[in-house]
């Protein structure tokens, strides 16, 4: 009988784009003095028996590695290219002293393209000056249609829409499914999420927003799905920790900074 293996996870951010608190912000949720009530840029950590998974580089990534005490991430997977999601990226440079290799990056070709473009210097033809100078990256190329593997690990893509423009895409590992940035999941996607006992789903304020669901329509997704335990993420400064919870249906809960949960694989 093969036994099943568990892996970790770690929510290393929770916030939307510009964090909670937002700069310059006196709301109560920005002001709240409990600390589920202060999130960074969306991160998560899954740590599988192969090595330490990173999906997503947020702004906040250094102090969010600190915080939570890991020391290194063997690979990095992404949601989307957008910049709070990605712009923690150089913060990536220490690793490959670490790993002895360049940091692995799986995701889109939109994404390396953005990357590329974005973190130009760490693609330049020059000799760099001294070691650690620019981060060492590897590209592997994943789409919306192929199950692939990351450090033995199998990894389902969810193809996700981000607004009416916008394709993102989700991840299922095991029995755990990371689905952030997304207002609508469509039929095919909720089939590849049928069994999964915890579901996370961004859900950014009380009020309809146009590239992320609402906290209503994350329940009705929840509903869809049926997950043993949801956990909504990508939250703005309307949802207060203890005032939102409050109100959530049972097995639907706010996910917060250094959240952590185990997943079967
Ligand atoms: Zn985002
Ligand atoms: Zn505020
Ligand atoms: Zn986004």
């Amino acid at each position: 009988m093969s036994q099943s293996q568990s892996a970790t996870v770690i929510f290393l951010g929770t916030g939307t784009s510009v964090g909670v608190p937002a700069i310059g912000c006196d709301c109560a949720v920005c002001q709240s003095s409990d600390p589920r009530d202060n999130r960074t840029r969306c991160a998560i950590i899954v740590e599988l028996p192969g090595g330490t998974l990173l999906i997503d580089t947020p702004p906040d990534l250094r102090t969010q590695f600190l915080r939570e005490k890991i020391p290194l991430a063997h690979a990095v997977l992404f949601t989307h290219e957008h910049a709070d999601h990605l712009f923690g990226l150089d913060d990536v440079r220490l690793f490959p002293f670490r790993l002895g290799s360049p940091v692995p990056l799986y995701c889109e070709p939109k994404v390396e393209k953005r990357i590329r473009h974005s973190f130009d210097y760490a693609f330049s033809k020059t000799k760099p000056t001294h070691p650690g100078a620019r981060p060492q990256l590897e590209f592997h190329s994943i789409n919306e249609n192929d199950p692939f593997e990351i450090l033995g690990a199998s990894i389902i893509p969810i193809p996700l829409k981000h607004g009416p423009n916008f394709d993102v895409l989700g991840f299922r590992i095991g029995d755990f499914a990371y689905c952030t940035d997304t207002n609508e999941i469509p039929p095919e996607s909720l089939e590849r999420l049928q069994g999964v006992k915890t579901f996370v789903v961004g859900a950014l304020r009380h009020h309809p927003h146009p590239t992320h669901f609402s906290v209503n329509e994350a329940i009705e997704v929840a509903k869809e799905v049926k997950a043993e335990r949801t956990l909504l993420t990508h939250l703005g400064h309307d949802l207060g920790y203890r005032e939102t919870m409050a109100k959530l249906p049972n097995g639907i809960e706010l996910a917060y900074d250094g959240l952590r949960l185990t997943a079967t694989l």
